[in-house]
C-alpha cells in the first residue's frame, strides 16, 4: 500500500531524544529554545513561542485577545475541528464565512460575515494553500478586527513574497502526520513582542517569574523529549517541502485531462500538506467509490474532510456556533480526495499513484 501520511523518523531523531533522556531534562528546556529558534529562522518572525499542540497554539493566541463572551471569532467551514474548539475554549463564539474553489476561506464572504461583535479574524491555510491574507489583513483593518492564522497545515508556506507565520500571529501544529513534527506539539509565531510576551506567561501557569503570578495561565508548555524530535523535521522541512511541490507538479502533469477529475493549483507558495482533487459529477464512480477502488489497487487516499465542519450535533446546537448555508463548503465535502504527494513518494510510487489514478477514472 502506498500511504497517506507515513511517519518516517531517522537516526538523528534518536540521537537527540537520546541526549534529553541521558541529561534528565525532560520538561521545557534548551532543546524547545533551539525548536523556536529554527521557527523564527524558518518564517521570519521575530518571536515563536512552542507549545504542546496546534490547538492549544491557536487557544492561547486567542486568549492574548481577552475576547469578552459573546464575541465573534469568523473561520473557515472548510476546516479541521481543532479551529473550532479553539474558539469555543477561548470563550468566544464562532461564525463562518464560505470558501472559495481552492479550498480557503473566501475573502468577500468574509468581510460579509462581519457583525458588529465581530473581534477576529481566523483563517485556516488549509492543505498547505496560503490564503489570500493581504485581503484578509485590509478587511481586519477596515473594521478593526484581530487576526489570528490557523497555520497548522502550512509550515515553510510563502504568500506575497513572505513566509506565512512572518507577519501577524500565526499557529502551527506538529502533530505526527503534519508536513514536520515532534509527535504532539505546537509552535506560534507572531511580529509582536507584546503578545509573545503574553504568550510565553499564558504558557507557563500565568507566571511571570517563578511563583509571580500575573495572570490565570494554563499548562501549554512542549518538553525538550518532543522538541529533540523536532529538530532534525524542521531542519529537512525545506527539502521536504520542495519534494511535494516536485511530486505535486508531476502529479498535476500526469493526471491532467481525466474526465470528472479537477486538480488543484500549484501556485508556488504552497507546501502540499495535502495534494487534494474534486472528483465531480463527470466523474465514472463517485467520490467514496473512487477511494475505495484506490485502496484496492494499493493507493491509500484520504478525504479531508468529509463533512463542513460545524456539521455535528455537537456545534449544530451549540450557542457559541452560529452557522448558516455554506455552498462551496458543502460541495468540498462531497468532492474532495487527497491523494499521495509526501516526500517519502519514490519515483516507481509515484508512477504507480498516477496509473492507479488513470486506471481508475479513465472512461
Ligand atoms: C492539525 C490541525 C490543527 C490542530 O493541531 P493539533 O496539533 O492536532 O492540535 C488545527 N487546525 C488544522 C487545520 C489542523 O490541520
Amino acid at each position: 500500500m502506498i500511504r497517506l501520511s507515513p511517519v518516517v523518523l531517522g537516526a538523528e531523531e534518536e540521537r537527540n531524544v537520546l541526549e534529553v533522556l541521558r541529561t534528565g531534562w525532560l520538561a521545557q528546556g534548551p532543546m524547545v529554545r533551539r525548536l523556536e529558534d529554527g521557527f523564527r529562522a524558518l518564517t521570519g518572525a521575530d518571536h515563536a513561542v512552542a507549545v504542546s499542540s496546534g490547538t492549544t497554539a491557536l487557544v492561547a493566541a486567542l486568549e492574548t485577545l481577552d475576547l469578552e463572551p459573546g464575541a465573534e471569532v469568523i473561520t473557515s467551514p472548510f476546516t479541521f475541528a481543532a479551529t473550532i474548539n479553539a474558539v469555543i475554549e477561548a470563550g468566544a463564539t464562532v461564525r463562518f464565512a464560505d470558501i472559495g474553489t481552492d479550498f480557503n476561506i473566501d475573502p468577500a464572504s468574509l468581510e460579509a460575515a462581519v457583525t458588529p461583535r465581530t473581534r477576529a479574524l481566523l483563517p485556516v491555510h488549509l492543505y498547505g494553500k496560503p490564503c489570500d491574507v493581504a485581503a484578509i489583513r485590509s478587511i481586519a483593518a477596515r473594521h478593526g478586527l484581530a487576526v489570528v492564522e490557523d497555520a497548522a497545515q502550512a509550515h515553510g508556506a510563502e504568500v506575497g513574497g513572505e513566509r506565512v507565520g512572518r507577519r501577524g500571529v500565526a499557529c502551527f501544529s506538529l502533530y505526527a502526520t503534519k508536513n514536520m513534527t515532534t509527535g504532539e506539539g505546537g509552535m506560534i509565531t507572531t511580529d509582536d513582542p507584546v503578545t509573545a510576551d503574553r504568550l510565553r506567561v499564558l504558557r507557563n501557569q500565568g507566571m511571570r517569574a517563578k511563583y509571580d503570578y500575573e495572570v490565570p495561565g494554563h499548562n501549554y508548555r512542549l518538553t525538550d523529549l518532543q522538541a529533540a524530535i523536532g529538530l532534525p523535521q524542521l531542519a529537512r522541512l525545506e527539502e521536504h517541502n520542495a519534494r511535494r511541490r516536485a511530486n505535486a507538479a508531476y502529479l498535476d502533469q500526469h493526471l491532467a485531462g481525466l474526465a470528472g477529475v479537477a486538480l488543484p493549483d500549484v501556485s508556488p507558495g504552497h507546501v502540499f500538506h495535502q495534494y487534494t482533487i474534486r472528483v465531480t459529477g463527470a466523474a465514472r464512480l463517485d467520490r467514496d467509490a473512487a477511494r475505495e477502488a484506490l485502496g484496492e489497487r494499493g493507493v491509500e487516499s484520504g478525504v479531508f474532510y468529509p463533512r463542513v465542519a460545524f456539521d455535528y450535533k455537537c456545534y449544530l446546537d451549540h450557542p457559541a456556533v452560529i452557522t448558516g448555508p455554506m455552498p462551496e463548503a458543502e460541495r468540498a465535502a462531497a468532492e474532495v480526495l487527497s491523494l499521495p504527494v509526501h516526500q517519502h513518494l519514490t519515483e516507481d510510487e509515484r508512477e504507480r499513484v498516477v496509473g492507479v489514478v488513470r486506471e481508475v477514472f479513465d472512461a
